[in-house]
């Protein structure tokens, strides 16, 4: 993927938005693979009760913790302590408060940009063959998983620089130290990201992760 270096984009964008801006704005808050623009007022009780209510529907707040710590993950609260804005005609919106901002990066609307991260979504799959293994690419049971604590082992196809493909044996899990929601990598080198699912698809796919699946 590109990466566009914010610095060398002058460009702002202010609201009413398009039609089409907001639609790309709104991907690329999504996407999962890139900070998305946040609420300031985001980690207040009534932020972290809609984020974790977007997860754990029905379930109690406290009790979940409770259980997370129990399971060895020490911060447990720091998954819910980000809300992204919404982007919508007049602007930037929160879904929880009323704060509104009215400016976005160019480079953020930019559908060639966008393109890019659907690219990544439809990356080909490489072929595996490794007789012996039950390994899977059903990256929403991986990503249950992992939010329950599994660390999981995988391939994966580094395809990005080389002619020919590189496969590289990884480690799938929930990142622990910091408010990431997974990890994706070997000691040193890896992805993390505490953004959704759809952006650890993202990765996944890009990179024709198969996992190994356990006999749970
Ligand atoms: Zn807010």
């Amino acid at each position: 993927m590109e990466i566009i270096d914010k610095s060398e984009s002058s460009g702002m964008i202010h609201s009413p938005f398009t039609e089409d801006q907001i639609k790309n704005l709104n991907k690329y808050q999504d996407s999962g693979q890139f900070h998305p623009f946040t609420c300031p007022n985001d980690g207040d009780e009534k932020h972290v009760a809609f984020e974790f209510e977007k997860e754990h529907a029905g379930e109690d707040y406290e009790e979940y913790l409770k259980g997370e710590i129990e399971k060895g993950i020490p911060f447990p609260e720091m998954s819910f302590n980000q809300t992204s804005l919404v982007a919508t005609k007049d602007g930037w919106m929160c879904p929880v408060c009323d704060y509104k901002q009215y400016w976005a990066h160019e480079f953020m609307a930019d559908k060639k940009h966008n393109e890019e991260m659907d690219k990544c979504l439809n990356a080909p799959i490489h072929t595996f063959i490794n007789p012996g293994f039950n390994l899977s690419t059903d990256y929403k049971l991986l990503w249950d998983l992992i939010q329950k604590g599994q660390r999981i082992p995988a391939w994966l196809v580094y395809t990005d620089e080389y002619k020919e493909p590189i496969w590289d044996i990884v480690e799938v899990k929930k990142s622990i130290w910091t408010d990431c929601k997974y990890s994706i990598g070997v000691r040193g080198i890896g992805y993390e990201n505490k953004q959704t699912f759809e952006g650890f698809e993202m990765v996944c796919k890009k990179y024709s992760l198969h996992f190994v699946l356990p006999k749970i």
